[in-house]
Order: structure tokens, then sequence, then C-alpha cells
């Protein structure tokens, strides 16, 4: 089996879920009579349709937690919270700034070495800032599927037995 990291973070808004939560779609959110989640205008809102399964990864012992620089922070958690993913999280830093600033305090609450996270993101300047902390980042192109978490823990695994 090849070595699983000791902590997964994802971004949230396009790698998550295919809007900005600060732009794109009015909170407050509720889940409607038909089981969807919507927002106050009564839109629809959803997942990527792989996410929850992505997050299973937790089942394989390996800590979730979400990083966004959002501003639409109580938006974020109650959508976290409506889609019934917050029991997937050990933590959560969501609030703007660089992801330096969420890197960092999940190192110092979780006591994992940047060397052992994965870090998914769909923006580039977040995987530059994150890289240079040493955490393996991933790219992610049209949101977060089974594919490219696949590829990540493949690129991880590889990063763990350089010489
Ligand atoms: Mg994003």
């Amino acid at each position: 089996m090849a070595r699983l990291p000791k902590l997964a973070v994802f971004d949230l808004d396009y790698t998550l879920w295919p809007f900005w939560v600060d732009t794109h779609v009015d909170p407050p959110f509720h889940r409607s009579r038909d089981g969807t989640v919507r927002d106050s205008r009564s839109r629809t809102v959803r997942l990527y349709p792989d996410v929850p399964e992505v997050l299973r990864l937790q089942g394989l012992g390996v800590p979730v937690a979400p990083a966004s620089r959002t501003g639409e922070i109580e938006g974020a958690n109650q959508l976290l919270e409506l889609f019934d993913l917050i029991r997937y999280f050990v933590r959560r830093e969501i609030y703007p700034g660089s992801k330096v600033t969420h890197f960092k305090r999940l190192q110092q609450k979780t006591g994992v070495p940047f060397s052992q996270m994965i870090f998914f993101d769909d923006e580039k300047r977040n995987i530059v800032d994150v890289s240079k902390l040493g955490v393996t980042c991933v790219h992610v192109q049209n949101g977060m599927n089974l594919q490219t978490l696949t590829q990540g823990l493949e690129t991880f695994a590889k990063a763990q037995v350089g010489p």
C-alpha cells in the first residue's frame, strides 16, 4: 500500500463546489422540502458530484480539513453543514488572507508536518504559496473528483520515496 498523507486539505470555491460563495450565490442557505440545498433566492446549490466520496478518504485514516480564503465565512460554514460535510473534518480554516496562515494554523493544531500534508486547490497563487512550505500541492482543474484524488495520492507517495 502506497504511503498516505497524514492530513488532506481542500479549498472550497471551485474545488468542492462550482461557484464563489461570496459572489455567485446568496446566503443564507437552507434545505428545501425536496431535499436540495438552496440559496436565499431559491436557486439550487450543489457540490461537485464526487465530493462526498472524495471526503471518505477520512475513512482510510487520513484526516481531512477545508482551507478557504473566502470573506463569506458564515455562508461557507452553513453550506458545509447543509451538505453534511462537517463530520468529515478535523478542523476548519475559513477566513481571508494568504493560505500560508491557514496551513501554519493547521500544522500547529494537528501536529502534522507540512511534508505529510496534501492540498487540493483550483487557484495557482495558493498552490505557489503553499508549495513553498513543503506541502504536496495539486492544482484542481475542473472541480474535485476521484481521478484527481487518486493522482494526487500517487504524487504524494512518489515524493516520499525520493533519493
Ligand atoms: Mg478555489
